[in-house]
């Protein structure tokens, strides 16, 4: 197994997309294998070493970054397997958790096959998505990672490697589970004793449900609880066709209605994506795409999988739609092909992309949200964020997954005094999404810059219950410290 420790070799590892900064690490190690991987955790607490494990840095929340601790780097597992087609005719596919998202995507095209989960960025580790649960556009149909996740191989923090599959292990009537493990003996916790929101997508802390399946706590348990070596995917159909539009509204209000009936699937529509630019977003990518309509108050990007028989009819549905509720249906962007489609998916993408280096440029970071609501209530988070915003006199966007009422609001303060104004905004927001029966992160997690808000949240009593399940899993506590729950948790 390599070993680097040369500032030059290393110095990727000190950073994410997060602008967090001073992070520092005496070195990173490359495991190819997941017995390299056990073994390098089976002698951390006698070596006195602590691991944070990197994907391949494209988070939002500091969580790959290190503070002192040892790193270990996914990169050479990177192995994707045949797809095979079980008993019940649903396909697998066997990945290495180094193995990057898109190549996974890819291999399920080859075979015919479609793995739909969509963080927008494509170059992320597929055990990334699975430790923070990802999710993205095509979630309004398909959810989360989770729902993809079938069986999962995974490092635990005293050496052992763990094989759970879907449906083997749950939770007891009084939540407990038990584990029986060479290296770490005899296991047994509770699920943590808390409620999660009722939003359709939620990556906050511990996954906790009566009942629960014990691969359901590892998803989402961003790395705290075990290192996801390999997983095995569950495939869908790839679809025949799928319609894209970009569609154009000259007023706030009719684009709400409009979202609102294709949510409800009013109209003959049935989208598997949702997606909002609010009039601050358009203006920001108009660097890029000066063909974007003037004086427009927004756009909605949607998706809807269809069939070559059927292609016709539903693209009158959503022109339908359009028309009535005031979109220009000659002004939109449609694409009906692959190449139109991998168009305007990159529209989107750019988004944050020119976001980031916009920031890249100023000395101050943004401060941005992940919050979602309830679904239904989408339009109430929207008008929170443009209100508060504007109250304020800031500069910023709001876009993102409004079908599942999970908007991203990127603050973007051109000063330190707005820096710190916009903080306590962020603060007050949370306390109200919270109070709407929101959570605070729908897809990006909590990493580092988050877990002072978890504990708004959860409150000391939930933090403690999580606290209690990392302890148990991982007693010397040396896997990704520092993320999720705050440290000084843990003297409790
Ligand atoms: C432009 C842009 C758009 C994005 N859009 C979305 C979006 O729509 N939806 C979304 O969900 N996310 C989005 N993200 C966030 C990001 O892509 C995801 O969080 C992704 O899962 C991170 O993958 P990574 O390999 O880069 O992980 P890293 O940033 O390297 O690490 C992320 C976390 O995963 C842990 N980790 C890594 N590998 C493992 C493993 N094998 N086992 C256990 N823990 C591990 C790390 O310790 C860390 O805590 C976006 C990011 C960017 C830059």
């Amino acid at each position: 197994m390599n070993f680097k420790s040369e500032p030059a070799a290393i110095a990727g590892f000190l950073e994410d997309t997060s602008n967090l900064k001073n992070g520092w690490t005496p070195g990173v190690f490359f495991p190819e294998t997941p017995e390299e991987i056990a073994s390098l955790l089976r002698d951390a607490a006698a070596e006195g070493r602590r691991y944070t494990i990197a994907g391949n840095g494209t988070g939002t929340t500091g969580a790959r970054i290190p503070f002192g601790d040892h790193v270990i780097s996914m990169q050479k597992l990177d192995r994707i397997g045949e797809v095979e087609v079980a008993g019940d005719g649903r396909a697998m596919l066997r990945v290495q958790g180094g193995a990057l998202l898109q190549d996974v995507q890819a291999k399920a095209a080859a075979a015919g096959w479609f793995y739909p989960p969509d963080p927008t960025e494509k170059t992320c580790f597929i055990g990334s998505t699975i430790s923070n649960n990802s999710s993205g556009s095509r979630s309004l149909r398909y959810g989360p990672t989770r729902n993809h996740v079938q069986a999962l191989t995974i490092a635990l923090p005293q050496g052992d490697l763990l094989e759970i599959e879907r449906g083997q292990h749950f939770a007891d009537a009084d939540g407990r589970f038990r584990l029986d493990l060479p290296i770490a003996g005899h296991v047994t916790f509770r699920r943590p004793d808390y409620a999660i929101p009722a939003t359709s997508k939620h990556n906050a802390g511990y996954w906790s449900k009566p009942g629960m399946d014990l691969l359901d706590l590892f998803i989402g348990s961003e790395g705290t609880l075990g290192v996801i070596v390999e997983a095995t995917l569950v495939l869908r159909p790839a679809p025949e066709r799928v319609i894209a539009c970009l569609a154009w509204f000259g007023s706030e209000e009719e684009l709400l209605d409009f979202v609102r009936q294709a949510r409800a699937g009013n109209g003959g529509v049935s989208p598997r994506a949702l997606e909002l630019f609010d009039r601050r977003a358009l203006e920001f990518l108009r660097q890029r795409y000066s063909e974007i309509p003037a004086e427009t108050a927004g756009a909605i990007y949607f998706e809807e999988e269809s069939t070559a028989d059927a292609e016709d009819a539903c693209l009158e549905a959503w022109l339908g739609l359009m028309e009535r509720y005031g979109s220009p249906v000659e002004k939109s962007w449609a694409a009906l092909d692959s190449e139109g489609l991998q168009r305007l998916r990159d529209f989107r993408h750019q988004l944050p992309v020119l976001v980031n280096e916009w920031l890249s440029r100023q000395s101050e970071s943004k401060v941005s949200t992940d919050m979602a609501l309830p679904d239904e209530r989408f339009a109430e988070l929207f008008r929170l964020y443009r209100d508060a915003c504007d109250r304020e006199g800031f500069t910023y966007i709001i876009f993102g997954h409004i079908g599942n009422a999970h908007l991203h609001l990127n603050i973007l303060p051109r000063n330190r005094k707005e820096f710190e104004r916009a903080k306590k905004l962020y603060r007050q927001l949370v306390a109200k999404v919270l109070a709407m029966g929101g959570t605070l992160s729908a897809e990006h997690g909590i990493g580092k810059l988050k877990s002072e808000y978890l504990v708004q949240m959860y409150s000391k009593d939930g933090i403690m219950e999580m606290v209690r399940v990392k302890k148990a899993l991982d007693p010397y506590l040396v896997l990704n410290i520092g993320n999720v729950i705050p440290v000084e948790y843990y003297q409790e």
